[in-house]
């Protein structure tokens, strides 16, 4: 039953350093990654011409993390956060995600982690505008067969979460882009994930939303359930949130603070 590589409280649990913990470190009792690439490269081939999106990437991201990747446009953030959301797969090198290797997994393990494990936040907001937010929040767990009575309670409890509980019947239109985007991260939390991966979650957002938004990221990280937050963004502000922040250039990373 005991595995050893889930081990945790070792308060002795060293720091991880550039982005990669050794084995002789995991093997010393610091909890293991829930993330670990290697090598990782994502190269696109489009009319005889290779773009080259990601490559030489290794990286360790460790439970409970609140991890930026800043980069200008093009420098291969959205491509990073698809191969860590299991929608992509790398095109050499290796995505351990819990126990699970990414690039060889099946179909139907993919989308069990994607479906279960991954909480996705856009942008966009992505809402269903002829829905509530509760509605929004509550869809998210019609795959998983939750009873009509459990999806209502818990999409009130997320909403009152992520501090919307008064606005749990509106619509997308009657809401601000902050508060959608709110909406929009509750229903990311709808089936318990362990990591929520943010693609420019601010983008559309005015500062303050801004600044709202990554706060509630940040907050998602104490309590019981508390999950792995990765977050794409090209702004500096937004990415000084983060516990750890790494940047990205053209598909390589080149610093990590
Ligand atoms: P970012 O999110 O940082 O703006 P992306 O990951 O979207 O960067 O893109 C990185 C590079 O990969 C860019 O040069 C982009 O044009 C290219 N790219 C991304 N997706 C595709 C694709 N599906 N086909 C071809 N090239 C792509
Ligand atoms: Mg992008």
């Amino acid at each position: 039953m005991n595995d050893a590589h889930h081990g945790d409280g070792d308060e002795e649990a060293t720091a991880m350093d550039a982005g990669t913990m050794d084995e002789g470190e995991m093997e010393a009792g610091t909890a293991s990654p829930i993330y670990s690439l290697r090598g990782v490269e994502r190269r696109y081939e489009r009319g005889g011409s290779t773009v080259l999106a990601l490559h030489d990437v290794d990286l360790d991201i460790a439970p409970g993390e609140f991890l930026s990747i800043e980069g200008p446009s093009g420098s291969g953030k959205s491509t990073l956060l698809q191969l860590l959301g299991a929608l992509d797969t790398p095109t050499a090198g290796t995505i351990r995600f819990e126990d699970n290797e990414l690039g060889s997994a099946s179909d139907s393990v993919l989308t069990r982690i994607r479906s279960q494990e991954i909480g996705f936040v856009f942008q966009q907001f992505n809402l269903i505008p002829t829905l509530t937010a509760s509605e929004n929040v509550g869809l998210a767990m019609v795959p998983h067969h939750e009873p009509k009575a459990n999806r209502r309670q818990r999409s009130a409890d997320l909403l009152t979460r992520v501090g919307l509980g008064e606005r749990a019947e509106h619509l997308p239109s009657r809401l601000s882009g902050g508060e959608q985007q709110r909406v929009a991260i509750a229903r990311a939390l709808a089936n318990h994930p362990r990591v929520i991966i943010a693609d420019e979650p601010t983008g559309n957002l005015d500062s303050e939303s801004a600044e709202g938004v990554m706060t509630l990221l940040d907050e998602l990280r104490s309590g019981d359930d508390a999950v792995t937050i990765v977050v794409a963004t090209h702004d500096a502000d937004v990415a000084s949130h983060a516990g750890r922040r790494l940047r990205l250039r053209d598909g390589a990373i080149v610093s990590t603070t």
